[in-house]
């Protein structure tokens, strides 16, 4: 919940109408990523998978969840970072990333749900990258408004009275979504479907709850297909509405523990 006020500013992106193509929980599977991103027509310098563009100009946005349980979320961070950083990106805050932010400026925070495996990734970098990622997990916002507010992008939902909004209450819905306050029987908390209730002429673009093809309901749609559970990784097309996805190379974390 930390500079809540510096970053209110900047949720606003009306001036931005794409196009774009969004990218669902990526969770260190950089290998997909790199495979979408050649599929939707990115290219990267030579010899350097790392710095992308697109030919026609497009942009992305990631819905959060860069890291955790996948095999190589250094090099996704490397990329959406180095994307960010020169206008070809966007990326609203995932649970997972900020979580990762909070153990590395200190915080007291569980080593739980594929965190350790990022640790131990991030470990084997030089100080000045994960000082780069915590700079970089610090300027994330809770989500974004684009297109002169026909289209947002958040983690894990939105309702229409949040949009273009933060508080501390909107900013913890778009990270986890609405939970009932009950838990089912892995222990995990019981989600709410606010998208069922969502009446809003704002397209809503989110991921955080594993589907196995993306999902519509009224004016959102779900593109978190799972890669780092054996899934695939999808990308949404806007202003186009289409959907491309890349297969999961292989299982990288077992579903039961999803969180
Ligand atoms: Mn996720």
């Amino acid at each position: 919940m930390d500079n809540i006020q510096t970053q209110l500013s900047t949720i606003d992106k009306s001036d931005e109408y794409g196009p774009f193509d969004i990218i669902g929980d990526v969770h260190g599977c950089f290998d997909e990523l790199v495979t979408l991103l050649v599929k939707l027509g990115y290219t990267f310098e030579k010899g350097n998978k790392i710095q992308v563009s697109h030919p026609k100009g497009r942009r992305l946005i990631f819905v959060g969840d860069l890291v955790d349980r996948g095999p190589n979320s250094p090099d996704v961070l490397r990329l959406v970072m180095e994307a960010v950083w020169s206008g070809i990106a966007f990326c609203v805050c995932g649970n997972h990333d900020d979580k990762l932010k909070r153990k590395l400026i200190g915080r007291d925070v569980k080593v739980l749900h594929g965190l350790k495996e990022t640790l131990d990734q991030l470990a084997k970098e030089d100080e000045s990258f994960n000082s780069s990622v915590v700079d970089f997990l610090n300027q994330l916002v809770p989500h974004y408004v684009f297109d002169k507010g026909r289209l947002a992008v958040a983690h894990a939902g939105l309702k229409e009275d949040h949009i273009g909004k933060d508080s501390p209450r909107i900013r913890a819905f778009c990270l986890y979504g609405q939970t009932t306050g009950e838990v089912d029987e892995f222990g995990l908390p019981v989600r709410s479907p606010w998208a069922e209730d969502y009446q809003g002429e704002t397209l809503v673009v989110y991921g955080h709850t594993v589907v196995p093809e993306a999902t519509w309901m009224n004016n959102t749609i779900n593109i978190d297909t799972g890669c780092v559970f054996g899934g695939k990784l999808t990308a949404f097309r806007y202003p186009e509405l289409e959907l491309v996805s890349v297969d999961a190379i292989q299982i990288y974390y077992p579903e039961k523990t999803a969180l």
